[in-house]
């Protein structure tokens, strides 16, 4: 297990995207490539309609169903994680393939860090293949307090 990111650098993420898209033969279109890189430039992670906002300052005919459906490529091309609990985005740290993150989302200021921890998420797989239950490829999230909201004298 090791922390798959520190720090936040928006123009690593757009560099590793860009890689794994043409790996892929994913289409990185413009549109694609410019809402991954609003939800990049937000450090933490960023509601659909806020994306909406950002976009249309640089597209005016910007509509949901354009964000919405940028995401979705985002999301199934693992570039993007959709934290449910949040009911937001954030990018994906990690990009190996057959990854599946375990974000550690700060309940305080909403901060997320991702681990990558492939025993962790296998083992929940198997608990739950036991249940003969079926797991969605999709990270798993633990809620919690960062270290800075932790640190005696932070607002
Ligand atoms: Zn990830
Ligand atoms: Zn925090």
């Amino acid at each position: 297990m090791h922390i798959a990111h520190e720090p936040h650098d928006p123009a690593r993420l757009l560099a590793d995207a860009e890689r794994l898209c043409a790996a892929r033969g994913l289409s990185f279109t413009p549109l694609r490539r410019e809402v991954f890189e609003l939800v990049c430039r937000h450090a933490n992670p960023v509601g659909a309609y806020e994306l909406l906002d950002d976009l249309k300052a640089v597209r005016d005919t910007a509509a949901p169903v354009t964000v919405y459906r940028a995401l979705d490529f985002l999301v199934s091309a693992g570039l993007v994680h959709r934290l449910a609990a949040l009911n937001a985005y954030t990018a994906c740290q990690g990009h190996e393939p057959g990854h599946s993150g375990l974000l550690l989302v700060c309940g305080s200021c909403s901060n997320v860090i991702e681990l990558e921890d492939v025993e962790l998420v296998r083992s929940i797989a198997r608990s739950a293949a036991e249940a003969r239950f079926e797991t969605a490829p999709e990270p798993v999230e633990v809620r919690g307090i960062c270290r800075a909201c932790r640190t005696p004298g932070h607002e």
